[in-house]
């Protein structure tokens, strides 16, 4: 038995915005640090990175094992996202108990370094209890940006000082949104607008509001450490007060260049985490573009929207006059494919590049990107930070809200489109970003954030800095 190594059981919520960055981690530790590692997929996941990746990319490395579990929702093959509430309650229900099994279970094998914590998603905070009843240590990974885990960890407050529920459906104005909760510490001019979306609801039993609760209240003090994908210059008044409730809170981003850093030729390298195949071709077409010139428009892995908003940005981004490349999953139009007008196609042939999945980190970095329109995703978010790309911001749901508040007022490398996107206002924005003087100063910003992310993760760095403490702190519970 190898009693040398540490073996970190990684569990993330099973979507693809968790399960990227928990994977990311995962390599780090592995390939940097020498640390064993199980990485859990849900069923569900597992069949699609069959599909999308092929066997390689989960058939896992002497010291890097794949596992899964099931999610607790119906069996499907659909290549789709699953229903998130459906999603957080099923595994709330269901792997609590499996995740100990699972554990039980590989401790049995050969060659099988013992479990020396858990790194769960900070979505599967539940991870905590079945590391208690196993006597290991439990770190939760939240893979959103430090304000937004800060949204999260005012829940209760908002529920107790009666913010939400909202009484009724009236309540759903721009006046009430725009309620200044200026007793929120740790995030300037907050309105009720920037807290992570799951409080807009009518319904005292709302799933996700309970969730979140129990989540920052009962499992995140419990954890032995917390973990975040981002950097104390970005945020350092949310960490402050993040800190002083959770202190063993670990900013360690961004994670990802550290492993981009890994050698292509490194087996490690066959595993990765996209659900959905990518579209190798466009990054010729981008090549054929001049610098910082195309606009990149890309909601991630969840943002859905109606047929006529698609349309909306459709003729906007044809009326800008700017190139761009434009990412569209088979899902993303509710209830109907993304079916986009002849009219439209020709109007932008030769000028604009339509995908349904690509390598983002791979686009962000291209020189021909000159600005972002996004969902603001945290993961796609801090990509964009690290390369320096100011981005137009379209949030859906979650603490991108809360993103989009804080890359437009304390950034200074975001501009807003309104909820109910209109093609002049699409229009308007691209040029303003690719042309105006606000777009050259959003640049601008964002060049400046882009050096002081490579400072934190380079030697000496906060991150840097963080990482080797996380990593002690993970080492000290090896046999
Ligand atoms: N992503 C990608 N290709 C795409 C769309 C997304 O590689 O065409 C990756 C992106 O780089 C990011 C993740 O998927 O790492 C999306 O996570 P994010 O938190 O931005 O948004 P979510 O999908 O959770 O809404």
């Amino acid at each position: 038995m190898n009693t040398t190594k540490s073996h970190a059981v990684f569990l993330p919520y099973p979507a693809q915005g968790h399960i990227t960055p928990m994977l990311k981690l995962a390599k780090l530790l592995y390939h940097s640090k020498g640390f064993h590692i199980t990485f859990i997929n849900t069923e569900f996941n597992h069949k699609r990175l069959l599909r999308s990746r092929g066997p390689e990319s989960v058939r896992g490395l002497p010291d890097f094992c794949f596992e899964t579990i099931p999610d607790g929702l119906p069996e499907s093959d659909q290549d789709t996202t699953q229903d998130i509430p459906a999603l957080c309650e099923a595994t709330r229900r269901t792997c609590p108990g499996k995740l100990k099994e699972l554990i039980l279970r590989i401790e049995k094998e050969e060659g099988v370094p013992p479990v020396t914590c858990i790194v769960a998603d900070g979505a599967m905070g539940f991870a905590v209890y079945p590391a208690q009843e196993l006597g290991l240590p439990a770190f939760l990974f939240f893979t959103t940006t430090a304000c937004g885990f800060l949204g999260y960890l005012h829940y209760a407050q908002l529920v107790q000082r009666g913010y939400t529920p909202f009484k009724d459906e009236s309540f759903f104005t721009d006046e009430y949104l725009n309620t200044p909760l200026d007793w929120v510490v740790g995030m300037k001019n907050a309105r009720l607008r920037d807290m992570p979306t799951f409080i807009q609801t009518t319904d005292p039993d709302d799933i996700m509001v309970k969730i979140n609760i129990k989540q920052c209240e009962d499992d995140a003090p419990r954890a032995t450490g917390i973990i975040l994908n981002t950097f104390d210059d970005l945020e350092h008044e949310a960490l402050q007060a993040i800190l002083s409730r959770l202190p063993n809170t670990y900013t360690v981003g961004p994670i990802s260049p550290l492993v981009r850093c890994i050698p292509k030729s490194d087996p490690i390298e066959s595993i990765g985490s996209n659900l959905w195949k990518e579209d190798a071709g466009c990054m010729e077409w981008l090549d054929k573009q001049a610098a910082a010139s195309v606009v990149y428009v890309n909601y991630g892995s969840i943002t859905t929207m109606t047929a006529e908003q698609l349309l909306e940005f459709a003729w906007g981004l044809a009326f800008s006059r700017h190139p761009f490349f434009w990412v569209l999953r088979g899902d993303v139009v509710r209830g109907s494919g993304a079916v986009l007008p002849k009219e439209f196609l020709e109007e932008i042939e030769g000028r604009g590049v339509i995908v349904g999945w690509c390598n983002q980190e791979d686009v962000l970095a291209h020189p021909a990107i000159g600005g972002y329109l996004s969902h603001c995703g945290w993961n796609s978010t801090i990509e964009s930070i690290y390369e320096g790309v100011p981005m137009i911001c379209w949030p859906f749901f979650a603490e991108q809200t809360t993103n989009c508040k804080y890359l437009c007022n304390e950034w200074g490398m975001g501009i807003e489109i309104g909820d109910n996107v209109k093609r002049g206002e699409v229009e308007a924005v691209v040029r303003e970003l690719m042309e105006g003087e606000k777009g050259k100063e959003m640049r601008q910003k964002a060049g400046e954030w882009k050096v002081k992310a490579r400072a934190a993760i380079n030697v000496g760095g906060s991150s840097y800095r963080n990482l080797e403490k996380l990593v002690q702190e993970m080492n000290k519970f090896k046999s």
